[in-house]
């Protein structure tokens, strides 16, 4: 079977990598779009900013596309971060900045749980429209620790572990949020594209 090809939409250049090194490339594969499209991530939930991203992209290659809508849910700050993980501070703070704002926010927490959500949305054509969601449950750490990775990163510490995600890449890519979403995608796909 022919590696199946798709568009990535988005600027992150720490998410394609990721990417890259979770698909099976004989089955399918992500390229960066050749142009970043702004899109309003207007939506409430990750799968309707999943879709808001993937439509932008395809409206504009009408090639397939696969977005990645993802962020980090904090139980002791409902409603803080979630879909707006990336906005969480203000517009323009650096990963480090907002990962030191989210620490010295929960200084007083009794409850530092927290899980990544990472939807994923294959926008084939409009008529053929796939999500797929993956989670990883853990804690906020007390300091930063590693400098593998991105964003949060070094404060997450997956259910079960000692190291956080930035100290961990190893661990971290067989069990992410991403990996999982990336995982379920594959499955389906690999029957989906047998039978086509
Ligand atoms: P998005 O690009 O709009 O999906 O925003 C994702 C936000 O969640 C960004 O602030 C990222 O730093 C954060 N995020 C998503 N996935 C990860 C991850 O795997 N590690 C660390 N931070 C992440």
């Amino acid at each position: 079977m022919a590696t199946r090809w798709f568009i990535l939409a988005s600027g992150n250049a720490h998410k394609s990598e990721e990417f890259n090194t979770l698909f099976d490339v004989e089955l399918m594969g992500a390229k960066a779009a050749d142009q970043k499209i702004e899109v309003d991530e207007t939506g409430e939930t990750f799968n309707e900013n999943a879709f808001l991203k993937a439509q932008a992209y395809y409206e504009k290659y009408q090639r397939p596309v696969i977005s990645d809508d993802s962020g980090l849910v904090v139980q002791a700050l409902p409603g803080e971060l979630g879909v707006k993980s990336a906005r969480f501070g203000g517009e323009g703070l650096s990963d480090t900045r907002r990962t030191a704002l989210l620490l010295e926010k929960l200084q007083d927490a009794k409850d530092r749980s927290a899980y990544f959500v990472c939807v994923l949305c294959f926008y084939l054509n409009p008529k053929e429209v796939f999500f797929f969601e993956g989670r990883c449950m853990g804690s906020i750490a007390s300091k930063m620790t590693g400098d593998q990775g991105f964003g949060y990163d070094p404060v997450f510490i997956p259910e079960g572990q000692k190291l956080s995600f930035a100290q961990d890449a190893e661990w971290k890519k067989a069990n992410s949020h991403r990996a999982k979403a990336v995982s379920q995608a594959q499955k389906f796909f690999s029957g989906f594209f047998s039978e086509k």
